[in-house]
């Protein structure tokens, strides 16, 4: 893409309410808007990280044999009806129409379970797990820290059926790996974090929680076994004891057994081996794909601005042109065709081809964040050379002309 295409700019103002560095560097940036408090627009280069975080989790979930789908956010009451949730969850947003009253999706146990009750008759018909990337919406208190507590947010919600208590603990644990690889892919390493199961189970929920300064939960690791749990499980007599190593972190996702609880409310049984009715066995997994957008920043930006990991950058190099009074137009000339060659090999490329100081585009690529960036200028073609800086580190080389497309292929 060329930058003098992009219809969003940065910005060299810290945006006044900015209370955290995702909510500074993703505004600066162009990568977000905020329209209203934990509301926000995803714009060309936000768009494009939010994407492959979604698409990095589609994948993991289609390899552990997730399927996926997409519900409708408008959740008519009725269904709330049968499980007692219309009121006991306090972030519902609640909406009326001609008559009829409905939830605004905050989760979908209440839309997938008979749905897929209206296909699954046979254990031999389960397991089923089904996911959708949508947004939700919760009613939070307090929307702050960016992306990081959004009251509209994307969310990934999976839900899994299995006949026994054996099938569902082993695809509980190869949840838990493909969310490991997830976060990992997205250059997060992410703790898993017991926690409580709520109202539906005596079991532990898990926690994947991201260790930083930024975060508003609070990790308990016990020093001497190692065993990660979230606060609200942890004694309260021992938070102050030095049994345990505290740290802050990020929430990403959260996975919980659910038990029988909604195929029981839903009357959703399966004729097992023997002829009888069972109850499927439940559980949810979910992850904030815009919650961990979040979250990369606050683990990789520095002063300058963010620091995308390679795998969910909006682009993988930042090509910028300083034409100077070059008067043959060698540096566009160079320019062009290594931003043609280097899309036909398949690199992303952001081309800052704008008529701008050099200082600008470097102040800019710092805070935009793209892991390489490369320069063409009248010095650097002297030795048909262009200048080639990571955006995680400091070193400057020069690089052939000849060599760059190579080195940047696959
Ligand atoms: P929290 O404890 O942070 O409020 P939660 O435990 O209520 O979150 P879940 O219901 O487990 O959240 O939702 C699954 C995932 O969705 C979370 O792990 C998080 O990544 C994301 N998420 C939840 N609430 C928000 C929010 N308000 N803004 C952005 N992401 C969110
Ligand atoms: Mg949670």
């Amino acid at each position: 893409m060329k930058q003098s295409h992009l219809f969003t700019k940065t910005s060299k103002q810290v945006p006044a309410d900015a209370d955290s560095a995702n909510a500074r560097f993703l505004i600066q940036g162009g990568f977000v808007s905020q329209l209203a408090a934990g509301v926000y627009s995803y714009l060309p280069l936000g768009l494009r990280v939010l994407d492959k975080i979604k698409n990095i989790v589609r994948e993991e979930l289609d390899a552990i044999g997730g399927q996926e789908i997409y519900m409708p956010a408008l959740q008519p009451k009725q269904l709330y009806d049968k499980t007692g949730r219309w009121d006991a969850i306090d972030v519902l947003f609640k909406v009326e129409g001609h008559g009829k009253e409905y939830g605004l999706s905050c989760t979908a146990e209440e839309v997938v379970t008979p749905l897929v009750k209206e296909f699954v008759k046979s254990y031999k018909d389960l397991p089923v797990a089904v996911y959708q990337i949508q947004d939700k919406f919760r009613n939070e208190a307090r929307a702050k820290s960016g992306l990081l507590r959004g009251r509209e947010f994307s969310m990934k919600d999976l839900y899994s059926f299995h006949a026994d208590e054996a099938d569902f603990l082993a695809f509980y644990e190869k949840a838990k790996e493909a969310y490991l690889k997830i976060y990992s892919r997205c250059g997060l390493e992410a703790m898993v974090v017991e926690a409580d199961g709520g109202v539906f189970t005596e079991k532990h929920s898990h926690e994947f929680q991201v260790m930083t300064e930024a975060g508003e939960d609070h990790v308990y690791v016990d020093k001497e076994t190692r065993e990660a749990s979230n606060r609200e499980i942890v004694p309260e007599a021992d938070w102050g004891s030095d049994k345990y190593e505290v740290k802050k972190s990020i929430e990403v996702g959260n996975i919980f057994p659910l038990e029988t609880k909604f195929s029981d409310a839903f009357k959703f049984s399966v004729q097992d081996a023997k002829g009888k009715q069972i109850s499927p066995i439940m559980g949810c997994y979910g992850i904030g794909p815009s919650r961990t957008m979040g979250a990369v920043v606050e683990v990789h930006h520095d002063e300058k601005g963010i620091i995308w990991p390679k795998e969910i950058a909006p682009f993988g190099v930042h090509l910028i042109s300083l034409e100077g009074r070059d008067g043959e137009g060698r540096v566009r000339e160079v320019s062009e065709g290594l931003y043609d060659d280097l899309r036909a090999a398949g690199v992303e490329v952001l081309w800052d081809d704008r008529d701008a100081r050099a200082g600008a585009k470097f102040a800019d690529a710092d805070v935009i964040g793209i892991p390489v960036r490369l320069v063409v200028s009248e010095k650097t073609l002297a030795e048909d050379n262009v200048e080639w800086k990571e955006r995680s580190g400091d070193e400057v080389k020069m690089v052939n002309v000849g060599d760059v497309v190579g080195m940047l292929k696959g």
